[in-house]
């Protein structure tokens, strides 16, 4: 029978009690599990694996899925060095928060979170709210260019970001081969319309 700690590197390394009973595991086994610490329990119904980021398991203490540069760099995506240390977590449209008092950044922006990490798309669309254009920009052509999101992911970055975002997105290409690249094309793209006017 699968162990609590087989299943967990399945939702990044942490997911609700409720998740993993629907994959066999007892709840018999789940105490079992956390108290021989093959597994923690980080919140009543909540488990993850020891050693999985701090910033994952803050978020979901806070009550959901670690999102923005953080999320974004976890998954695979070249983003500017960021000196901001604080935790932003995705509550989807109506999480509720578990910190009394924090220093979250919290994200309610439509769908269901989940805990772990947000998916690519989710943070980008918080990533734009957070940040300045360029990271954000660069960001985005990382994530396309090593396909973390596919055509139906960028109409719903699309959908979801302001229309005055509209110009950022149509620049933005799915070939370019490192963040410096995508930098440079929008910082000449920004001058070009400078010279023009
Ligand atoms: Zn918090
Ligand atoms: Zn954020």
């Amino acid at each position: 029978m699968l162990q609590p700690h087989q299943i967990l590197p399945h939702f990044d390394g942490i997911a609700r009690g409720i998740q993993l009973q629907k994959f066999g595991c007892t709840r018999t086994q789940l105490a079992k599990a956390a108290r021989s610490g093959s597994i923690h329990r980080i919140r009543i119904g909540v488990y993850a694996l020891p050693g999985i980021d701090r910033r994952v398991i803050t978020a979901a203490e806070h009550g959901g899925a670690l999102t923005c540069a953080a999320a974004l760099r976890a998954h695979g995506v070249w983003i500017l060095p960021d000196p901001d240390e604080e935790i932003h977590v995705w509550m989807g449209a109506a999480g509720r928060t578990h910190h009394e008092k924090c220093a979250c950044v919290g994200h309610y922006t439509p769908g269901t979170a989940g805990l772990g990490l947000a998916p690519v798309a989710a943070a980008l669309v918080h990533l734009y709210r957070c940040t300045d254009h360029e990271t954000f920009f660069a960001a985005y052509e990382s994530a396309w260019n090593r396909r973390l999101i596919l055509a139906s992911d960028r109409d719903r970055i699309r959908q979801e970001l302001p229309v005055t975002a509209g110009w950022l997105l149509d620049l933005a290409r799915g070939d370019a081969e490192s963040g410096l690249e995508s930098l440079l094309r929008l910082r000449l793209h920004l001058l070009g319309i400078r010279l023009d006017s």
